[in-house]
């Protein structure tokens, strides 16, 4: 483990409000940024590409898939999704951490592939704050949110993946919560204990 390798993995049930609190969290950490996922959903409002995703036609992302540019993709509420080589080449390089919002299934895979990440799942305090928190948001339609709904379900009972479970009901706890769990991994023995050993190291010809 070095001390700069450090990767962080976010999945949420849709709507759990794992987007709102990536965007709170890059704002107040500059040491973080985010790993922008090419997707072939259809944008919303507000979205402009390169700032939330990539967007990209099925051909478009089948023949990123081909050229073998993700790192792991996968077909999330009907759409497919992936994470790129070259975006967590290009963050790493700029000596920042990346954080990844991806699925259960991203999640899994990303497992056996990222030597050092902490991976934490964002759920919603109840059934019922989550779909009133889908419908408030009023960007998907009634059958997404009914689909969306069935998914979360399905994504809840993968909570064990996961290294952290963060509750989200106070934006701002849970905001801090998530913030702590990345201090604490930057505190790591592994992370940290080349600089002991560099004062040990010092120390070496006038100590014992
Ligand atoms: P996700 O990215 O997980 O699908 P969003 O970040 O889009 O979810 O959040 C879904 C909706 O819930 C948005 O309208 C957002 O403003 C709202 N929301 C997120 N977190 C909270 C919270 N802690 N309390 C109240 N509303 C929240
Ligand atoms: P949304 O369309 O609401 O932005 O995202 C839908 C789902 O796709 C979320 O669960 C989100 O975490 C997931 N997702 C976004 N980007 C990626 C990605 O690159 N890979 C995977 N596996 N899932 C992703």
């Amino acid at each position: 483990m070095k001390a700069n390798d450090l990767s962080v993995v976010i999945s949420a049930p849709s709507g759990a409000g794992k987007t709102t609190l990536i965007k709170k969290l890059l704002l107040a950490d500059d040491r973080m940024e985010f790993s922008i996922s090419t997707t072939t959903r259809l944008k919303r409002a507000g979205e402009t590409g390169g700032n939330s995703y990539h967007f990209v036609s099925e051909v478009e992302f089948r023949d990123m898939i081909e050229n073998g540019d993700f790192i792991e993709w996968a077909l999330v509420h009907g759409n497919y999704y992936g994470s790129t080589k070259k975006e967590i080449d290009r963050i790493l390089l700029a000596g920042k951490i990346p954080i990844f919002d991806v699925d259960v299934q991203g999640a899994r895979a990303l497992r056996s592939k990222l030597d050092s990440a902490v991976y934490i799942f964002v759920a919603p305090p109840s059934r019922e704050v989550l779909e009133s928190r889908l419908r408030n948001r009023k960007t998907d339609s009634e059958e997404q949110i009914q689909m969306r709904m069935r998914n979360a379900v399905r994504e809840l009972r993968e909570y064990a993946l996961y290294d952290y479970i963060v509750i989200n009901d106070d934006l701002d706890t849970a905001l801090n919560q998530i913030r702590s769990i990345v201090t604490a991994e930057l505190c790591k023995n592994d992370r940290v204990s080349h600089i002991i050993n560099g004062i040990l190291e010092e120390g070496r010809d006038n100590t014992a």
